[in-house]
């Protein structure tokens, strides 16, 4: 090991970078990012835990798997990722 190699690569290196189904790092992040604010936007309406789709309360488990999951289990279903 080298005397630089303790360094963490910065920024370039990150962008561009991609999940191994193809997707930018980036745009993922973006998506989850807008995923929480929008769970978050639930939470202050009172809607935290309901089904967009159906209105129907959304497991716990669901929920506890993903914190800003907006569908339960049966519309998610129905829905493509
Ligand atoms: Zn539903």
């Amino acid at each position: 090991m080298k005397p630089g190699d303790a360094t963490p690569a910065r920024g370039p290196r990150i962008t561009g970078e991609t999940l191994p189904d193809g997707v930018p790092v980036r745009r993922c992040a973006e998506r989850d990012l807008a995923r929480i604010e929008a769970a978050l936007a639930r939470m202050s309406h009172g809607r935290y835990g309901f089904c967009l789709t159906c209105d129907s309360q959304i497991g716990l488990p669901r929920l506890e798997a993903d914190p800003a999951e907006a569908l339960c289990a049966d519309c998610a279903e129905t829905v493509p990722a």
